[in-house]
């Protein structure tokens, strides 16, 4: 049976969050990897970018995914020294947004760490020291819902510093410190030094009985047996008929000669002679 695109998803979903949560699974999700997505995006977007190599030889699809893999992270790294905070900048304009929507939320301290805020009629427990709240958003990327931005702020402390090392320019830097070195042509490769590497030796292969050829070859030679046939039918008939039209001249020839010499026609009109005529010819 072929797998769809929602057995696949549902696959997916299963291996987060088990089977009894695959309707609403982002509560159930893990809080370890950081991660809120439900799709797995990431796969689609980097299946997009090799879609024009995928169909090349080996050699040049890996030449390829180089170059791009090259310019990206170069790319990357440059915009990366240009950012002056110490988050990433989609991560800071998240919490940005969070930091705006957290002016409507009111805080209510329970202790010295937690607090019940209200945003919107609903309630949520928030808890600084343990970087969770009752939404589950915190608990989940590690940046600050707007709850916990409004606790955040409420106690003057930064929002950024409550966002995990995940997502700092510093870790980007520590993760990808390497570049991938660009390369000459083929044409400026050094020689090994093992053998010549030769193409494998060409071999006869058995007579094909069912190619296309073969048919195309076989039909060839029933229509060039076909016309031969038909031609020589063709001339036999035409041939027996001007023998009958032949014989049938001949007949009438024979049939005017008995006639003009029983009736006493002549000439090429055919019309007869009066007795007068002949008598007085004679
Ligand atoms: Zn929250």
């Amino acid at each position: 049976m072929p797998i769809s695109r929602t057995n696949s998803k549902e696959k997916f979903l299963m291996s987060l969050c088990g089977e009894q949560q695959k309707r609403q699974p982002r509560h159930a999700f893990s809080t370890v990897p950081k991660c809120d997505m439900l799709l797995n995006n990431l796969c689609e977007v980097f299946n997009s970018k090799l879609i024009t190599a995928r169909d090349k030889s080996l050699l040049t699809m890996c030449e390829m995914i180089r170059r791009y893999l090259m310019t990206r992270i170069v790319k990357n790294r440059e915009a990366m020294n240009k950012v002056s905070g110490p988050l990433c900048p989609r991560i800071q304009n998240k919490l940005n947004i969070n930091k705006i929507e957290s002016r409507d939320s009111k805080n209510d301290l329970l202790d010295g760490n937690r607090f019940e805020v209200t945003y919107k009629g609903k309630q949520y427990i928030v808890d600084i020291a343990a970087k969770k709240c009752a939404c589950y958003k915190w608990d989940l990327t590690c940046i600050s819902c707007k709850h916990a931005v409004s606790v955040i702020t409420h106690k003057k402390h930064i929002p950024e510093d409550y966002v995990d090392d995940y997502f700092k320019v510093e870790t980007y830097h520590r993760v990808y410190p390497h570049l991938i070195l660009p390369t000459n042509g083929e044409e400026l490769w050094p020689m090994g030094a093992g053998n010549k590497v030769m193409p494998p030796d060409m071999r006869k292969q058995p007579a094909q009985t069912s190619t296309v050829g073969s048919k195309k070859k076989k039909v060839e030679r029933r229509n060039k047996k076909y016309n031969a046939g038909a031609s020589t039918s063709h001339h036999s008939s035409m041939t027996q008929e001007n023998v009958s039209s032949q014989r049938s001249v001949a007949s009438g020839t024979r049939r005017s000669v008995a006639q003009r010499a029983g009736t006493g026609i002549s000439g090429a009109s055919g019309t007869p002679r009066s007795d007068a005529e002949v008598s007085g010819r004679q």
